[in-house]
């Protein structure tokens, strides 16, 4: 039998549609890479066609807020990554950022009036508010949990019949990795919708559809496109939330241009071999780190120190590409000399990129907490976060070492 073509192989030809000629004006020709269909609509050789197609019946383009050949090349490409063995009708949908396929995801969930959901507490702090304030005004409770202790998330299932829960792979800044499989377990037994937002994870760590998530969202900003020069978002499902995750992306609008479909399919192509130089990058750099005499601690799933170390080891494969750590020295101004002394690290409050970024949690991603639920989190004013890039280890390791050296 012929062997499925492997993941590498796939991030860069799947969502390329190389057979079909083109015939166009200058005769037949090929392109190796899907162009920009900068086009608002799309005309068809006969007014039949195009009523066919607009009802559904027949393949093909109408409208760019419905389709664009350039944004469903992308969302082909990954597919083929997210959900390989594609025959439970999973489809992926490009949105114009993550926030605009998050708040599809949950609006898909049928979170309405009276519904509750249960979030993890080391949430991405914007789809916390999200929940909160947007989906809040509407008449949705959100509880929180430790969404890293199963004991608590099972208890509070039982508790609130949560119509959806929400987690992520990996979190932010400890790097807690969640047992999607664990967690699955209780809320297919609850007949709750579990949402995983794998931003961190990416599909080349893990592919949380076939451990039972029922939806996958993406800030395609980070990793999938990789290069600091796009926002984007994706959502990855099955039925019966695929109906209206295309309705919402048609009626409200957040659909990803043809522009940044066609940036995040060329950053795509890339993802394994970054996220390979990535993981062993972030290996080295926490290990390093950890016995640094001004480093107090290392948080990286790599380390047998780290809380989800095994967990680690049975749900992703391999570690990722983010590290984060305490400087010995207390507070916030060490913290910020610590980083004002980084020479080749970026100071910048993203990640997934092919540089190494360096951010304070503390001021940047929890800076709207109050310092009680940031220290009941582990966000001290001495912790630092690394989103490791694809540059040689030794300089970033140099970069960071001399930098510890002027504290
Ligand atoms: C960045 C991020 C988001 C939001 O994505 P945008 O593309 O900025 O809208 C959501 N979740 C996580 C985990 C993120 O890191």
């Amino acid at each position: 039998m012929k062997q499925p073509r492997r993941f590498e192989t796939r991030a860069v030809h799947s969502g390329e549609h190389r057979a079909g000629a083109k015939e166009g004006r200058d005769g037949i020709f090929y392109p190796i890479s899907t162009p920009i269909y900068a086009s608002t609509t799309f005309s068809h050789p006969n007014i039949e066609t195009t009523d066919r197609v607009l009802g559904g019946e027949e393949q093909g383009y109408s409208y760019a807020r419905y389709d664009n050949p350039t944004v469903r090349a992308f969302e082909e490409a990954l597919l083929s990554l997210e959900a390989p063995k594609s025959e439970a009708g999973i489809r992926t949908f490009a949105f114009a950022s993550g926030m605009a396929a998050t708040h599809a995801a949950l609006a898909a969930a049928e979170l309405a009036d009276g519904a509750t959901v249960l979030a993890a507490e080391q949430l991405y702090g914007s789809t916390s508010t999200l929940l909160v304030q947007i989906f809040g005004a509407s008449g949705v409770e959100t509880s929180f949990v430790d969404a890293y202790d199963l004991g608590a998330v099972e208890k509070k299932v039982a508790g609130l019949e949560p119509r959806a829960v929400v987690v992520e792979s990996i979190s932010n800044p400890l790097l807690r990795v969640a047992d999607i499989q664990g967690i699955s377990k209780i809320t297919r037994a609850a007949g709750a919708a579990l949402i995983v937002d794998n931003t961190f994870g990416t599909p080349y760590l893990q592919r949380p559809l076939e451990l039972g998530a029922d939806i996958v969202i993406h800030s395609a900003t980070k990793y999938l496109s990789g290069h600091g020069d796009l926002t984007a978002g994706v959502v990855a499902a099955g039925p019966p939330y695929t109906a209206a995750v295309e309705q919402l992306r048609k009626l409200v609008g957040g659909v990803l241009g043809p522009f940044e479909a066609w940036l995040a399919h060329r950053g795509l192509k890339t993802l394994p071999l970054r996220m390979g130089r990535q993981c062993e990058n972030a290996r080295e750099i926490a290990s390093r780190l950890a016995a640094h005499p001004k480093v107090a601690k290392v948080n990286h799933p790599f380390l047998s120190a780290h809380p989800d170390h095994e967990t680690a080891g049975r749900v992703l494969s391999d570690t990722g590409g983010l590290v984060s750590f305490e400087l010995a020295a207390e507070g916030r101004e060490a913290a910020f000399a610590f980083l004002n002394a980084l020479e080749l690290c970026v100071k910048a409050p993203s990640l997934g990129d092919i540089y190494t970024l360096a951010i304070h949690p503390a001021t940047s991603s929890h800076r709207e907490l109050s310092p009680s639920r940031r220290k009941r989190l582990g966000v001290g004013e001495n912790l630092v976060r690394l989103s490791v890039g694809i540059e040689h280890a030794e300089d970033v390791i140099s970069d960071l070492e001399q930098a510890l050296e002027r504290l």
